[in-house]
């Protein structure tokens, strides 16, 4: 069976659409199951009728005709039940009921399982036989299994908007949804605009063409779009580079010559070759030969020819050569994976919104997205993407939506919560400069959470107190090696002298887990769980002294510095981190620089911290919660999973409890504490953490104004007493909908916008 199983799922897999799928399951498993009848039947959730999509044995005239009402039939009854039914004298149950079109009246077994997906009952897949026979449970087993396969293919199927329609009266395309994670909050209504990657050279097949003179100009053409491109690239990094790896460019412009590389390609073109696939040839040759030298050094050049082909490969395909006309105005980028080279490409005034296939809400393109305010929504992962260029399409990102050809009625709802946002950003300007306290005289500076210098600029704009969490990974994932200490001591100066004398608090690198450096792979099973954060920096001091020290050096004059410590499991991390910083900060004054030693902090975002909070809070100057791992920690929830999404909930009564014990701990041992998590921007969560006790919030700027009007808009008893009530409840629903409507009857309906409270 699993053969048979498998086979299936591989042929459904490759299936060109829903319908073709279909065909193919009923067919394979009449012909597995050795049955004479074998029928999908879905369910239309506009008419919640049960129609029939497809079917081997019946008469094929039926198909798309035939439905069953939700409690009509033994199909019904599956459906209702949402369990298999086998019974071997379908005729003489009560609920059978005789559809004479599908011709199906000599039919005496029956054996029908629910089509079910995320708990959403899609319809029901059928099998029949003419004799009485009583299906095995290992026929019924194997059914089952092929249900959910099915199950699986029919959501993707809808999510793509490739539903037959099941009903012939409806023509218009349907209004489609695609979930994902939120990525960047706000809505975004536009234009689908898809950005491909540069295709893989070793992919590109090969064509004969006729226009051999058209083709070698294409190909020309390319070739100078490449050699420009490297030179650029040249004169970029020019100061960052040695002599040596700067003459590599020279070689590359070289290779691009008429007699040489280019020379051969032009060659293969005029034999009738088209440009790329003659490309592909001359390249993969080069290649081989350079594979097999001797030399190393040589042989490593074969990466360079390799990097070569793609350059100019990419300029065949017209992606480096995008013109800004055919961006729509309104401009929804999507891609398979999106990168911050290709949100560069798109003029600011155009983007509305983001979407990724791959990716999630921690993604680097997510946090530079955050820090500009686009609205985004990643890890579409059942989007068609190539489908959606030129479709009317809506980003939700604050629920992790995105909505394609929606009606009318769903676009004027967006854009009317579109508008709403933008006036309640100008109004909310007014609150630039003045401070966060709420009507008792209770004060709580709010922070910005950065990575980049656009959040920084921003962030000035909103009326930030300081950086609660500057994102050192950041910068790092630009680069395509480690960056050097010099390089490091200028970026973070930029951040520290933007601020001064604010404080500014610098992460030490965060990466592992979902935050991959390309030029540092980490392959593990299960990275949230690894090498990730205080523990990759620690087995490797080369890098974290090389960081600290350029912190320490870029502040000098400033002394607006903090440093913050990523995963902390336990106090040993924590003494061995201060060793190393304070063996840096030795080695800095050594080297001639007046630098105080700056504030150091633990960030609390593992449930261990959370029992040693004192232990850790004596060790240090201040402590920070990262509630996004916290969260994803104490539920065991990864927080970039899009099929575990509703299970990750920021309002749980067990991250509440959480939050309070580290909070008061803090304060036992007398040392401030702060969240910087997203929760603290959330304008439900600002309100209970500050009746917490938490001195300080730190947030992304967009949110940092919203946040500001409600906690000036509220007592701290008013908040006191809410989150007294809400440590009472055991729902994290019932809590997120508590603390939204007390806001409401505050008057802060219109802050609080959609979705905040995503509990
Ligand atoms: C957190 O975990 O809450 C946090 C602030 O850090 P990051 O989101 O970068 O993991
Ligand atoms: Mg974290």
């Amino acid at each position: 069976m699993l053969d048979i199983l498998r086979r299936i799922v591989q042929e459904v897999s490759i299936a060109t659409d829903l319908s073709h799928a279909l065909r193919v399951v009923v067919a394979r498993i009449r012909e597995a199951m050795a049955t004479e009848v074998c029928s999908v039947y879905l369910l239309d959730a506009d008419s919640g009728r049960y129609v029939l999509m497809a079917t081997e044995g019946l008469k094929q005239e039926a198909v798309g005709r035939v439905s069953l009402s939700s409690s009509q039939g033994l199909v019904g009854l599956v459906g209702s039940r949402a369990e298999p039914i086998n019974i071997n004298d379908a005729p003489s149950h009560p609920k059978f009921h005789f559809l004479s079109e599908t011709g199906e009246d000599p039919f005496q077994s029956f054996l029908g399982v629910p089509i079910i997906h995320n708990k959403r009952l899609m319809g029901v897949l059928v099998v029949q036989q003419r004799d009485s026979r009583q299906f095995d449970a290992g026929e019924e087993a194997f059914l089952v299994t092929m249900s959910a396969q099915l199950a699986g293919v029919i959501a993707h199927a809808e999510a793509t908007g490739n539903i037959l329609e099941l009903s012939p009266a409806k023509t218009e395309r349907k209004t489609t949804r695609f979930n994902g994670a939120p990525g960047a909050a706000g809505v975004g209504l536009g234009t689908g605009y898809v950005m491909m990657p540069a295709a893989d050279l070793a992919s590109v097949v090969d064509k004969q063409i006729d226009d051999i003179d058209a083709e070698l100009e294409r190909f020309e053409c390319a070739l100078e779009g490449a050699r420009t491109e490297i030179r650029r690239l040249g004169a970029q990094l020019s100061s960052e580079l040695r002599p040596e790896e700067m003459a590599l460019f020279d070689v590359y412009i070289n290779m691009l010559d008429d007699n040489a590389l280019g020379a051969e390609v032009s060659a293969r073109i005029r034999d009738g070759q088209w440009a790329p696939g003659a490309l592909r040839q001359v390249v993969m040759q080069y290649v081989g030969h350079f594979q097999l030298m001797e030399d190393v050094y040589l042989r490593e050049r074969a990466t360079d020819i390799l990097d070569l082909g793609a350059r100019i490969l990419a300029q065949l395909q017209g992606v480096g050569e995008r013109s800004e006309d055919d961006i729509p105005d309104d401009c929804i980028l999507v891609s398979e994976e999106l990168t911050p080279g290709m949100l560069g490409e798109v003029p600011p005034n155009k983007l509305r919104g983001l979407v990724s296939v791959k990716g999630s809400s921690n993604s680097h393109v997510a946090i530079l997205a955050r820090a500009m305010g686009i609205p985004t929504v990643m890890g579409v992962v059942d989007l068609p993407y190539t489908q959606v260029n030129g479709k009317d399409l809506i980003v939700d990102g604050y629920r992790g939506l995105l909505i394609s050809s929606p009606d009318q009625e769903i676009r004027e709802q967006y854009q009317d919560i579109y508008e709403e946002e933008l006036a309640l950003q100008e109004d909310l300007e007014v609150l630039r400069d003045e401070p966060a306290v709420t009507t008792d005289g209770h004060r709580i500076p709010l922070w910005v959470n950065t990575g980049l210098l656009t959040d920084a600029l921003r962030s000035l704009d909103r009326g930030a107190e300081g950086v609660g969490l500057y994102r050192t990974e950041v910068p790092f994932m630009m680069k395509d090696r480690f960056p050097s200490e010099s390089e490091q001591q200028q970026i973070y100066r930029q951040q520290l002298e933007m601020f001064a004398p604010a404080p500014v608090t610098m992460r030490t690198l965060d990466v592992g887990g979902d935050k991959a450096l390309t030029y540092f792979p980490i392959n593990e099973a299960n990275p949230f769980l690894g090498w990730r954060g205080v523990r990759v920096t620690l087995d490797h001091p080369e890098i974290f002294l090389v960081q600290v020290r350029a912190m320490m050096k870029a502040s000098q004059g400033l002394n607006n510095l903090r440093i913050m410590l990523p995963m902390i499991s336990s106090v040993n991390e924590v003494d061995e981190a201060l060793h190393l910083i304070y063996r840096a900060h030795a080695e800095v004054i050594e080297e001639g620089f007046d630098v105080e030693m700056p504030q150091v902090g633990v960030m609390i975002e593992v449930p261990s911290a959370v029992f040693q909070i004192r232990d850790l809070g004596l060790r240090v100057d201040f402590l920070s919660v990262g509630s996004n791992d916290l969260t994803q920690y104490l539920l065991a929830v990864d927080r970039n999973n899009p099929r575990v999404a509703e299970l990750y909930q920021a309002f749980h009564p067990a991250v509440l409890t959480a939050l309070k014990l580290i909070a008061d701990g803090a304060h036992e041992v007398g040392k401030p504490v702060s969240v910087c998590g997203e929760l603290a921007g959330n304008p439900l969560g600002s309100v209970l953490l500050m009746a917490m006790g938490y001195d300080m919030l730190s947030m992304n700027a967009t949110n940092l104004p919203k946040v500001k009007s409600i906690i000036r808009g509220v007592s701290r008893e008013w908040a006191q007493r809410l989150l007294d009530q809400v440590m009472q409840i055991e729902s994290a629903h019932v809590i997120a909908a508590m603390v939204q409507l007390a806001l409401e009857k505050e008057g802060f309906g219109r802050i609080i916008g959609p979705a905040s409270g995503r509990g």
